[in-house]
């Protein structure tokens, strides 16, 4: 019998259903579990508390597949998929959007196991041992599951390091995806490559905060800070944008923004492509005297561990102050971070603090976050990570 026994009181968070074991929680393992292998974890009395897949590795050492007894195995991973897959129907996701996050790790009971759809192909991310393990049964699940024409994996994770895997890309199953495939999301259309694009492909975390500024861009001149390939901006554009100012350190990304506007069939003369570090753009229109009516800081993870937090803090403060002094009153702020270790209210309070330092008054008018087919369990908090702000300059 393959066993993981707590320490005397160390089954307080697992009794919160809460996925994650770390070694320093541990009393003893039996059995010799291998990588990835299913563990039985116990209470230092010997309570049974359910199953879970043993990482040795790493410093979490055991992520919970399930608080009851239930076995660990296909039919298991089939209900847990047939339920994430059930979720994703209208009215939560629309059933015009191809590109959709269908399963979302520990938020829906699979940790380790990411799986998105991008039109008729699925891409695959695994980032524990334990999903690891079972992934060639994950994989034949979702492929039956969501019929599709090949799923593809996305495993390059620094993360695997800590959990004693190394990088895996490549087809898992069927046809190779082409190059570019092409999604709608709510009535845009989007070009993206699974091969080599951010994340899987795209980022589907943004899609109703994308759809909210497509419905307040009607004759603004809007500036997207972090464009990568157009996702904000052509929700601006279709929205009846004036103007767009596309801003990116990425050549190709601006390339297929580029296509991906043209793709929605929006005329030339409607934006720029500018390739160039935000925090100098930023400075340079400050100096122009050159003000919008929408702008978007969607920037990249700033705080990459708890570590970073106060580094991180500054960079946002510096590009939210610049970007309120661009904007014309009555002007819109759409302001995001996806760090996870960046609470809500800390985020709201650096906004609070670059509003001070702008000379600007800030309203907000909406607090923003990831689309519903990136859920947040609630015995799991941490699968909440992206958080945003619509505010207004009066
Ligand atoms: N808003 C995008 C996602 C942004 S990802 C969407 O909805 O799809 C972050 C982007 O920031 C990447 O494209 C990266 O190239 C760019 N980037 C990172 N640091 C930058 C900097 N200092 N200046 C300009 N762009 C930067």
């Amino acid at each position: 019998m393959k066993q993981v026994i707590l320490k005397q009181g160390r089954e307080k968070s697992v009794k919160r259903l809460h996925p994650w074991i770390f070694s320093g929680a541990i009393q003893k393992v039996t059995g010799s579990p291998g990588l990835g292998e299913t563990v039985e974890v116990l209470t230092a009395g010997g309570l049974f508390m359910g199953r879970g897949a043993w990482s040795p590795e790493s410093q979490m050492s055991v992520r919970m597949w399930s608080f009851t007894d239930t076995e660990i195995g296909p039919d298991f991973f089939r209900r847990k998929i047939e339920e994430a897959i059930a979720l994703r129907k209208p009215p939560v996701i629309g059933a015009d959007t191809t590109g959709i996050r269908l399963i979302y790790s520990e938020s829906d009971g699979l940790p380790g196991f990411t799986a998105d759809r991008y039109g008729d192909y699925l891409v695959c991310q695994i980032s524990t041992a334990g999903a690891d393990y079972w992934k060639d049964t994950l994989v034949a699940i979702l492929r039956e599951v969501v019929p599709c024409k090949g799923v593809f994996e996305r495993s390059d994770l620094s993360v695997r390091k800590k959990e004693g895997l190394g990088e895996s890309v490549g087809l898992l199953w069927g046809e190779e995806p082409p190059e570019v495939i092409e999604i709608n999301e709510e009535g845009r259309k989007y070009g993206l490559s699974i091969q080599t694009g951010h994340k899987t492909g795209f980022y589907l975390d943004q899609r109703d905060n994308r759809s909210l500024v497509g419905s307040c861009s009607r004759e603004r001149d809007v500036l997207d800070c972090f464009s990568y390939t157009g996702g904000f901006a052509v929700a601006a554009l279709t929205g009846g944008a004036r103007h767009v100012t596309l801003l990116d350190s990425s050549g190709p990304a601006l390339a297929r923004a580029d296509l991906n506007i043209r793709l929605n069939g929006l005329s030339e003369d409607k934006y720029t492509l500018v390739e160039v570090d935000v925090f100098h753009a930023l400075r340079k229109f400050r100096t122009d005297n050159r003000l919008f009516d929408l702008i978007i800081l969607d920037p990249p993870k700033f705080v990459e561990s708890r570590h970073q937090v106060d580094k991180g803090a500054r960079a946002y403060k510096d590009i939210n102050m610049i970007a309120m002094q661009l904007l014309k009153p009555g002007g819109f702020l759409f302001t995001f971070s996806c760090s996870g270790h960046m609470e809500d209210l800390l985020f709201q309070k650096i906004v609070a603090d670059a509003a001070i330092d702008a000379g600007r008054e800030m309203k907000i008018l909406r607090w923003l976050s990831q689309a519903p087919d990136h859920p947040v369990i609630t015995s799991f908090p941490e699968g909440k990570y992206l958080k945003g702000l619509m505010a207004m300059a009066t």
